[in-house]
């Protein structure tokens, strides 16, 4: 027999809370857990140029011929005026590849290969919280991993000294990974002074940058929230970037993401970037078309390109909405504990300072399911469920 032996894997943190909240049966029950948007009536939408893309490319489509290894051209092209901005010298230059990948999990799951089989770097830094799946892709390829401090308890803020203190450690070729913008699960970003110092240290201790930029546009804008890696930009010939369109386009079960390499210069680019498509041949050959095809649509079409904008700040705009109320709102229902921090935080994450019992006793006893780290996604905050969810919350402080 081969398969009696194996040991049952635990349960994805975060993937595993949504099953328990499929499975709960109390009709009060409220959703923090997974990171997905949703609308003020809790439901994850699609978004209207998301829908009038698909509508078009259905009409139009006319094969489904295999895509290439690296996916749809225009897609990629689309994708480095997001990362880079229009007319960005790297665009010019050619310096820049992109290749379409399964989501920004793929994307990272490419740039862990190819930084394991195609540089020297055995060390990738992460920091300390993050997504759990980094160190788990990291791990997958062999590297070794090291955390660096990222959130201060006290002042639920950057831990800005110890990032420094435990980066200065980094060495002359150790991969540093950087989250573009919206920290999951911290929700808390560098200032641009702070992205400045990042980026200077960077170039002159000579790490490889990897930025994974899963929530452009849900800080405060698509330019602005591509400040930090601008900056690393400008004195980093070296980069590698993931992109993924999950959240920022609603396509979550589509997988649509991209992985971006940047080089010195167009030669190299393109030498490097044949290994990354000899990497991707042997994990799934080539990517599926429909959710790349749709973003492609959206960002050639000025119309769906402005509609799909609007949409997105729509979206930051109700999670920020939700952010104030939040905090109003545990402070009427008798919270003494200063949550204004949770104002200041980007994306859809907050760091609400729940303990691991608190989160336990919110959901055994209120239905209010939240990662056991204190993560709660403000975006399944309604105005049907915030009463409810702050009185909760103030009965387990
Ligand atoms: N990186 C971060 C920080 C994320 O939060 C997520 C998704 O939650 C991803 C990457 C992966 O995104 P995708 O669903 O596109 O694979």
């Amino acid at each position: 027999m081969f398969f009696d032996k194996i040991q049952a894997a635990p349960a994805d943190p975060i993937l595993g809370l949504g099953e328990a909240f499929k499975a709960e049966n109390r009709p009060e029950k409220v959703n923090l857990g997974i990171g997905i948007y949703k609308n003020a009536q809790g439901a994850t939408p699609i978004p209207r140029a998301v829908k009038v893309a698909e509508t078009r490319l259905l009409a139009e489509e006319n094969s489904k011929n295999y895509l290439s290894i690296d996916g749809v051209a225009a897609y990629n092209a689309a994708t480095q005026i997001l990362l880079f901005g229009n007319n960005h010298e790297i665009i010019a230059n050619k310096r820049a590849k992109t290749a379409q990948s399964l989501g920004g999990t793929g994307a990272l799951r490419i740039a862990a290969e190819f930084i394991k089989r195609q540089t020297n770097a055995q060390t990738v830094w992460i920091s300390n919280p993050t997504w759990p799946n980094h160190n788990a892709i990291f791990k997958a390829v062999g590297m070794e991993i090291r955390d660096y401090r990222y959130y201060d308890k006290n002042t639920h803020d950057l831990d800005w000294d110890g990032l420094i203190a435990d980066l200065s450690q980094a060495k002359q070729g150790d991969v540093v990974l950087l989250h573009g913008c919206c920290h999951n699960p911290t929700g808390i970003d560098p200032t641009p002074e702070q992205w400045d110092t990042l980026a200077k240290m960077s170039a002159e201790k000579g790490w490889l940058p990897l930025f994974d930029f899963a929530y452009q546009g849900f800080a405060n804008g698509l330019e602005e929230d591509a400040y930090g890696l601008r900056a690393f930009l400008k004195s980093n010939p070296e980069l590698l970037i993931s992109s993924s369109y999950s959240k920022n386009f609603g396509l979550y079960n589509e997988r649509v993401g991209a992985f971006t390499l940047v080089a010195q210069n167009e030669e190299i680019a393109n030498r490097a970037f044949s290994q990354v498509k000899t990497i991707i041949r042997t994990l799934y050959s080539n990517p599926a078309s429909h959710g790349a095809a749709t973003v492609a649509m959206i960002l050639q079409d000025n119309d769906l390109k402005e509609d799909w904008t609007k949409e997105l700040a729509e979206m930051r705009g109700r999670i920020k909405e939700m952010r104030q109320k939040f905090v109003e709102t545990l402070k009427a229902c008798g919270a003494t504990q200063d949550f204004d921090f949770i104002v200041k935080q980007n994306g859809m994450f907050s760091f609400s300072g729940l303990s691991p019992e608190q989160v336990d006793k919110l959901r055994d006893e209120f239905a209010i399911y939240a990662v056991r780290s204190g993560r709660i996604n403000v975006a399944g905050i309604t105005e049907d469920n915030i009463q409810y969810l702050c009185e909760s919350i103030v009965k387990v402080l």
